[in-house]
């Protein structure tokens, strides 16, 4: 049977719930979102909620990680439509703060959390200080639940080994749970910002997920030319109506090039399909 989540938006009342839920030694675990749920999402929660008693997923739409020139006055807001979601995977709560309860003296001059060399690779690269605002507000997140268990999406797969990277250099006491890309019928992966495509952009969008399995196919076959094979992806994004911003085969943990012998690469890649830009990955 279904039930709504108890949606908190002051931090004292979440808290004092927390330690009642404590008290009856429940392991609390968070999913992390910043809203707009899709069947990603309610991946992570059922997962959440298999593994611990509680489960709190919080939705935030947090301004540190947008640049000035991005999507953040744009971006899905769905709060109620999310809630219902929520309905279906046994979510205990729901944490929905303002941004004045996050950063009440503003975002420029909080505390970053930062982790280097990470967050200047791929992503990091045409989103300076991206990084920063995730690890920021994870951190937050992770002081303010005291999580026993926080889960993310491995689509998100550069955010994923810096998240794990800030809670084992930081020494948080949270266990990390990285689960796969739910992706629609034709292959491309569940995404908010898929709202922002056409019909015909979506066709077009789905032409990444099909070069990443291509590439990862022609690596499987003994195929150890790696810049040879980004330059194919490449032209393959182009030829098919996107606009690739990088391809790039990885070393699964330090996402530094693939060496011709790496055994369990990554390929990292990110697209903009008209002005809305895409990231997907595959891990071989
Ligand atoms: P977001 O709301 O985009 O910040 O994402 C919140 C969490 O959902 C992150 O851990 C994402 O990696 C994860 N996520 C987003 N899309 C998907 C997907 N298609 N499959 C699985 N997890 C996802």
């Amino acid at each position: 049977m279904s039930k709504s989540p108890r949606v908190f938006n002051s931090l004292e009342a979440l808290q004092s719930e927390l330690r009642a839920v404590r008290s009856k030694d429940k392991r609390v675990a968070v999913v992390p979102t910043m809203g707009n749920l899709h069947a990603g999402h309610l991946s992570l929660a059922k997962a959440a909620s298999e593994e611990c008693d509680y489960l709190l997923a919080t939705i935030f739409v947090n301004p540190m990680q947008f640049g000035p020139k991005e999507d953040f006055d744009r971006y899905p807001r769905t709060f109620s439509d999310d809630i219902k979601a929520l309905e279906k995977v046994a979510c205990d709560a729901v944490f929905l703060p303002s941004a004045q309860d996050i950063y009440p003296e503003g975002i420029r001059s909080h505390t970053l959390i930062s982790v280097p060399e990470l967050s200047t690779l791929h992503c990091g690269a045409s989103r300076p200080g991206h990084f920063d605002g995730v690890c920021t507000i994870v951190c937050k997140l992770f002081n303010m639940i005291q999580p026993d268990l926080a889960v993310f999406g491995l689509k998100d797969y550069q955010q994923f080994r810096i998240l794990s990277k800030m809670v084992a250099d930081l020494q948080l006491p949270v266990k990390l749970l990285g689960l796969p890309t739910i992706r629609d019928a034709g292959g491309l992966a569940m995404s908010s910002r898929n709202s922002f495509l056409s019909a015909k952009e979506k066709d077009i969008a789905r032409n990444l997920y099909l070069t990443l399995k291509q590439t990862a196919e022609k690596i499987k076959q003994g195929q150890t030319n790696f810049a040879v094979l980004e330059q194919e992806a490449h032209n393959m994004l182009e030829n098919c109506g996107l606009s690739p911003e990088y391809f790039h085969i990885c070393n699964h943990l330090s996402l530094q090039p693939a060496a011709p012998d790496e055994k369990n690469p990554v390929i990292l890649a990110a697209a903009k399909v008209g002005s809305t830009r895409l990231i997907d990955n595959i891990q071989i």
